[in-house]
């Protein structure tokens, strides 16, 4: 049976580097907020190019930091997507924001931006809430087009969070995910591209304001030093352990990056005509989280391929409109025609950089005869 994700490999390759992390960890025993933790943060400052990066418990924390370093709470809207992981919309709903659920575009994935303008509309006309931000989610890896985003946020006098859980380490127009929003959150959660072992997320800016913000908000509000809190914050950081780890990770992410493309690359040109598959905009590099692809009689297919030793995975199997605590959730005039259209075709195949070229063959295969036998 082959994995649907093999984190086991990678561990193998850098085992003896990540066993010497974690002991010196334990060695020095500073495990909230140790040396490791600022090296981690400079390296990701780096990696991306931001300003500044923080470092937090999780990617939906990290979610949560922004919108409340925004100001963001009740009266006010927030534009998403339905069409992603639920931490999305859970997050503004924490801060006691509404969510205005906006469609996909049906070749990226990702905010449609006339379905966008069109919620933006409605909502001032309705005049009930204000519209503070859009949470473009850089669905499956890629980057949302964030040219047409700032566009539309300037226009609106609206901020832009962007929800890179998914898509670290990849691009847009010269820019690296961490640049794209006026603020980027992503997650260390460990079946991202880059995971660690428990959970992790982290915050980036350039803005000095918004970083003064985060660092305080993710530690207890905390002000000129431990026992000084000057607003209501969270308990929101990445322990010691999970730095060293992903300092350790975050070496070999560039190579595994290239992997990943490989892969993506392989299956673009090989799978079968009938499977539709997530394009790429021109300019955007994607770190291929998921290699999603959609056909009707999903499930007939991916029976097919079970049946031969191949698994498969739907993100995600229930839009967030959909859910229980969202189903008042206004959404976008334009309707979430292309949302429900994906939610029931889409499945994602096998995607990791140590997915050998014998393994990406026999799912190929696998896919062109589940086809034939259609
Ligand atoms: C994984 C994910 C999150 C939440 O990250 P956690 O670290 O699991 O809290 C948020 N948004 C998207 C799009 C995600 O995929």
């Amino acid at each position: 049976m082959i994995p649907f994700i093999d984190l086991q490999s990678q561990r193998r390759e850098i085992s003896a580097n990540i066993d010497r992390a974690i002991a010196s960890v334990l060695e020095h025993g500073q495990y909230v907020m140790g040396p490791e933790v600022a090296r981690f943060e400079q390296e990701l400052a780096s990696f991306t190019g931001a300003k500044y990066a923080f470092s937090c418990a999780n990617g939906t924390d990290a979610l949560q930091l922004a919108l409340m370093a925004l100001g963001i709470g009740p009266g006010d809207a927030v534009f998403a997507p339905s069409f992603t992981f639920v931490a999305t919309v859970e997050a503004v709903r924490l801060v006691g924001a509404q969510p205005v659920f906006v469609d996909v575009d049906e070749k990226t994935f990702n905010l449609c931006p006339d379905s966008l303008l069109e919620a933006i509309h409605q909502v001032t006309r309705d005049g009930e809430l204000v519209p503070r931000a859009i949470i473009p989610v850089d669905l499956f890896g890629q980057p949302s087009d964030y040219d047409q985003m700032t566009r539309i946020a300037e226009l609106h006098d609206l901020k832009v969070i962007a929800d890179a859980a998914q898509s670290f380490g990849a691009t847009f127009r010269g820019k690296n995910v961490g640049q794209l929003g006026d603020i980027t959150t992503t997650s260390f959660f460990p079946a991202k591209p880059l995971g660690c072992y428990g959970d992790g997320g982290a915050i980036f800016t350039n803005d000095d304001y918004l970083a003064a913000e985060i660092r305080s908000l993710r530690n207890h509000g905390q002000g000129t030093d431990r026992y000084d809190n000057v607003k209501v914050g969270l308990n929101s950081r990445l322990d010691t352990l999970q730095a060293a780890i992903l300092l350790e990770k975050l070496k070999i992410f560039p190579k595994e990056i290239l992997k990943r493309e490989k892969v993506a690359n392989f299956y673009a040109a090989k799978i079968p005509v009938e499977l539709g598959r997530q394009s790429l905009l021109s300019g955007a590099s994607s770190v291929w989280a998921q290699y999603t692809v959609f056909c009707e009689e999903r499930e007939l297919i991916r029976n097919r391929l079970s049946d031969l030793g191949i698994p498969t995975a739907v993100y995600y199997p229930k839009p967030n409109h959909l859910q229980k605590p969202y189903l008042s959730a206004p959404s976008s005039p334009t309707g979430l025609k292309t949302t429900e259209y994906l939610q029931e075709r889409v499945f994602s195949l096998p995607m990791h950089p140590y997915l050998t070229e014998e393994t990406q063959m026999k799912i190929v295969m696998g896919l062109q005869s589940a086809f034939l036998d259609h």
